[in-house]
């Protein structure tokens, strides 16, 4: 694994805390996109060498909104970025880790993404995601 890539952000009202992090971080957001097979609406913001995603729910069946049936807004996930996800997923299904997804999808923002199952990372939600090649 690489850097940490950026910190996923759920979030109720996509446009009110589109303002918070602008005047938190004192940058817009350089990107905003839907992601449909996931449902969800995004922000990014770049600080330097850092990321923050804001993600919203465009559907009720979307991950996003069952997390915020049942935690407060907040951190949602940590993103790493890796050199090649293919190879990273198979080392963690080798070590036993169980993947949601075993085979990288299309992300937000030019990304090859999977998540790795929150119960095996104490609960904490791991993104994987590399740059898709052009
Ligand atoms: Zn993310």
């Amino acid at each position: 694994m690489n850097k940490i890539e950026h910190i996923g952000i759920a979030v109720k009202d996509i446009q009110a805390s589109n303002k918070i992090f602008t005047d938190v971080l004192g940058v817009a957001p350089y990107k905003q996109e839907a992601v449909e097979s996931e449902g969800v609406l995004t922000s990014f913001f770049k600080t330097g060498e850092n990321k923050i995603e804001l993600l919203q729910a465009t559907r009720e069946d979307s991950a996003i909104a069952k997390f915020l049936e049942k935690n407060k807004e907040g951190i949602h996930h940590i993103a790493f970025d890796v050199s090649d996800i293919n190879a990273e997923i198979k080392r963690l299904m080798g070590l036993g880790y169980k993947m949601i997804h075993e085979t990288p999808k299309d992300g937000a923002d030019n990304k090859l993404i999977a998540f790795l199952h929150p119960k095996d990372s104490n609960d904490v939600l791991i993104e994987l995601c590399q740059e898709k090649p052009l």
